[in-house]
């Protein structure tokens, strides 16, 4: 019985092998996965022929421009992922926005769907958008019963084996929501659940600046500030699942007060919010800056991209603004890659709307102050992907979740 047991497992294992390999190359023939594989040719034949009895791949009848293949005969054969064998949901929702897509299995956008708020959703408006946006996607499926699970980016912190959202200032009543339970139960499909700067750190992997690396930090700057650590390409979480608060670093004992109680988090200093509060502080005292004419002088109707605009024009307010949020960054990211060394940083969310005026000064001041060692290979990024990325980190994760669970011991998490 053990036998038979090991077998099949050995069996499974070796199938996540061939579909990692033909994940990541896009399309392999049966030659090539016996060259790049510790697999037999036999092992290879039957495996593969299993695959596609039960519709994960599909033979093709040539290879993708302009990979060039000599040769002929079966093992020349063109195989890539069945689009068709598999979907998934990835959602992400904030305080501001819902939105998700649907991925197929090589990771092809197939729907996107998206609720804006007009002013801030609270927890029962979230919950409601997530719904109803996943039953628009399910509608998009080729096959709604090929759709195989869902994966939702929640804000705050989150426990993810309870498949709960424990807390997030920014949406009211956001407190130990129990997501997964409410959309296993409304959908009937596996739930997972995490954070947004991990979900979107695991997108910065896979289809953004982390592609060449196994260690990157993803810093996500918008209404809070919180780090998505990938080490050894694993996902790093912590022991209660709480890892990468890098928004509550404390770098000004006497500064501002966070929502976390302490003084001079980072958060308090560099997020959207602190700096929109900062700069409407300059209004109220009559400081003369272009951000007045772009407010009309109403200090409550200043937004971020309005600072961002009147960065870009010189406003030399608006600059000292976008310098001090810049430092306490450069500051973050020092301490931190003392403390981890990452071969990455990436900084992302609505902050990238800054660019070079923010990235030049935390480059320089992650220059100036980290050792040597810790950093002479480190490169600090703006995130260059899509407004979408964080439905897509979902995605990815779902996507990795579902191989797992099917192809155990194989495909890594
Ligand atoms: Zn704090």
């Amino acid at each position: 019985m053990a036998g038979k047991i090991d077998h099949k497992r050995m069996k499974n294992s070796n199938k996540a092998v061939i579909l990692d390999l033909i994940r990541r190359e896009g399309c392999s023939s049966r030659q090539e996965m016996i060259g790049q594989t510790s697999l037999s040719a036999g092992a290879v034949s039957m495996l593969v022929e299993e695959l596609i009895a039960d519709g994960w791949l599909v033979e093709e009848k040539t290879f993708p421009a302009p990979r060039q293949r000599t040769g002929s005969g079966r093992h020349r054969v063109p195989i890539k992922l069945n689009p068709g064998s598999a979907y998934i949901i990835g959602c992400e929702a904030d305080s501001d926005r819902v939105e998700g897509i649907l991925i197929d299995i090589t990771e092809k956008k197939r729907g996107w769907c998206e609720r804006l708020a007009a002013d801030v959703f609270d927890a029962g408006q979230v919950i409601e958008h997530l719904q109803s946006i996943i039953l628009c996607l399910l509608d998009k499926a080729p096959e709604r019963d090929r759709v195989r699970g869902i994966a939702v980016s929640v804000p705050g912190y989150v426990d993810r084996d309870a498949g709960v959202g424990v807390q997030c200032s920014r949406v009211p009543g956001w407190r130990d929501i129990p997501v997964r339970r409410i959309l296993e139960g409304r959908f009937g499909l596996p739930v997972e659940i995490d954070n947004t700067a991990r979900m979107r750190a695991l997108a910065e992997t896979r289809y953004g600046l982390g592609q060449e690396t196994r260690n990157l930090m993803y810093i996500h700057v918008g209404p809070g500030i919180g780090a998505g650590m990938i080490f050894g390409g694993r996902l790093f979480r912590g022991a209660s699942g709480s890892g990468g608060e890098i928004g509550h670093m404390i770098i000004s004992p006497h500064g501002p007060v966070c929502s976390c109680g302490n003084r001079g988090c980072l958060q308090a200093v560099a997020s959207i919010p602190a700096i929109e509060r900062k700069a409407r502080e300059t209004l109220h005292r009559d400081i003369l800056t272009r951000m007045a004419d772009l407010s009309e002088g109403n200090a409550s109707s200043l937004h971020f991209p309005q600072i961002v605009q009147a960065a870009r024009e010189g406003d030399k307010v608006a600059l000292t603004l976008v310098e001090e949020a810049a430092v306490a960054l450069g500051l973050s990211v020092t301490n931190t890659v003392h403390l981890l060394n990452p071969e990455v940083v990436v900084l992302g969310g609505p902050i990238t709307l800054l660019g070079s005026l923010l990235l030049e000064t935390v480059r320089r001041v992650v220059r100036t102050h980290a050792i040597w060692e810790t950093s002479f290979a480190l490169k600090i990024e703006m995130s260059c992907l899509e407004e979408d990325i964080g439905a897509r980190g979902a995605a990815a994760l779902g996507l990795e979740t579902l191989l797992h669970t099917e192809f155990p011991n194989g495909v890594e998490r």
